[in-house]
This record gives C-alpha cells, structure tokens and sequence, in this order.
C-alpha cells in the first residue's frame, strides 16, 4: 500500500506535472496543464487535490504554473518555490488567479518533510526568473527530477546519481531542432546554457555518471518539433552500449508523454 508510486499526466511545452506519491497522498512536481485536466488525472487515481499535500514549482514559465493559482487558493494545496519563482508567478499575466495563503517559499537547499517523503530543492541553470530540480526521499529510495536545464552542473549531476529514479530533460535532437522550422533566435535559446537539454547532453550524462542505483530513467520535456521519443531512446542506447554499459539488466528508460498520461509505476522497495 505505501509503495513508491511514479505518474506523468503531461510533459513538454504544452504542460507539464508529475505526481509523486504513494496510495494514499503525494505531491506534484508543477502544475502546467489546466486544472480540470490535473483533477481528472487524480480521479483516475482515486485521488483529489485533499490528497496532494503540495505543488512543488520547478520553475515560472507557463508550462509549469499554468494551474497553480486555482489549486493553491481554491483548492488549499500549498504552493512551494523559491521566494524569485513566486514572484515570477505573481508577474505572469497568465496566472490569473494569485496565490496569497497557499505561497509557501521554499529555498533552494532547505529540506521539508511532507508526511513520509522529504524534499529537498536544488539549482538548475535555465532562463526562468530562477529554476530549481526537485530530489524526494521516501523510506531509503531516492527520486530526482531536472527539466528544463541548459546543462547539468556538478551540483545537479551530485543528485541525480544519488538516486534510484530519475526524470531528466531530453528536449531535442540537434539535427532537428538546426533544419527545423524554429528561426534562429529560438535556436540559439533552446541551445544556450540556460536553454534545454538535448538528446546528447543527456545521453553523455547518462553514460559518463551511470550509476548502478539507476533503476528508471524517465526522459522528459521531449519538443514536439525537435524530437521523437524512439530518437531520444537511441542516442542515449548507443551512448551507453559505445561505453560498453549492459544497461538494459538493471534499469529501464521511458520517454514521457506530452499529452498523455504516462502508466502508473509502483516501485519495489
Ligand atoms: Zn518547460
Ligand atoms: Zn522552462
């Protein structure tokens, strides 16, 4: 029953949230997509928003805060971020409904226990007011999120090995995104430090840092323009295999959805 439980509902520019849990509370990790659609998600999981006991924000772009307004005030979900990310949030003219009882600032490094999981934030470089991963500990298993990042840092890369799943940005394929139809101001964002991870970068961490405590890889963030899922699969495949990493005994790489709802994972202890 109080299992580790893993679910996307959405993932990429059009919206993004995750739900991290077990079978009877949890949290989210952003709220991107439209709070109708995040309530269905729930339902389906026999869940409300009374069960999620916090909506913790990666970063202020809209496809990540879209619903946090309406589940913060309306709802009671606590809000989590950074004191810049909130301020970000209260900025955007597409929130419209601001959060007032429902902001809680959560500083990068601090550590916040919400029922059996603790959660812990850390710095990614992206061109957001700020940005932030998530890493969550749950009864000895570790679960680490990093979307929207230009590069994965010492610091970030210190998380994601420590855990036992992963979420990690996989955005675009190089190739794609250069003949694609993007001009090339929006190039030159998505490729910059503070922009995106392509499919190599992430590739490139995932073989130079392989751990063997690696259990689920989950690929997230994957442009609908820029990238299709089997590429993304591949180029970390062959990266791995090239290092002579047996990969597939011990771990599995899924690339998330955009739209639809990933399965649910209920993880071993
Ligand atoms: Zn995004
Ligand atoms: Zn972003």
């Amino acid at each position: 029953m109080d299992r580790l439980r893993f679910r996307s509902l959405a993932s990429g520019s059009s919206g993004n949230c995750y739900f991290i849990g077990n079978a009877s509370y949890g949290i989210l990790i952003d709220a991107g997509v439209g709070v109708r659609t995040i309530r269905k998600f729930l339902k389906s999981m026999g869940m409300d928003f009374n069960r999620i006991w916090g909506v913790f924000v990666t970063h202020d772009h809209i496809d990540h805060i879209k619903a946090v307004g309406t589940i913060g005030e309306k709802f009671h979900v606590p809000i989590y971020s950074t004191q810049k990310i909130h301020e970000g949030i209260e900025r955007s003219y597409r929130v419209t409904q601001k959060l007032s009882l429902s902001k809680e600032i959560f500083n990068i490094g601090e550590q916040i226990q919400i029922g059996d999981f603790t959660v812990q934030s850390f710095p990614v470089s992206h061109d957001a007011s700020e940005a932030v991963g998530y890493s969550i500990q749950y009864k000895g298993k570790k679960f680490t999120i990093a979307t929207d990042l230009g590069y994965v840092s010492e610091e970030v890369a210190s998380y994601l090995t420590d855990s036992d799943y992963i979420i990690l940005e996989s955005n675009y394929d190089e190739e794609m995104l250069t003949k694609g139809p993007y001009p090339r101001v929006l190039q030159q964002r998505i490729k910059a430090d503070t922009g995106h991870l392509c499919n190599t970068q992430t590739a490139s961490f995932l073989a130079d840092y392989f751990t063997e405590k690696w259990k689920y890889v989950f690929l997230c963030h994957l442009s609908k323009e820029n990238n299709l899922p089997e590429l993304a699969f591949m180029t970390i495949k062959e990266h791995l295999n090239s290092r002579m990493i047996d990969f597939e005994e011990q771990m599995e790489i899924i690339p998330l959805n955009r739209m639809e709802p990933s399965a649910m994972y209920v993880f071993e202890h």
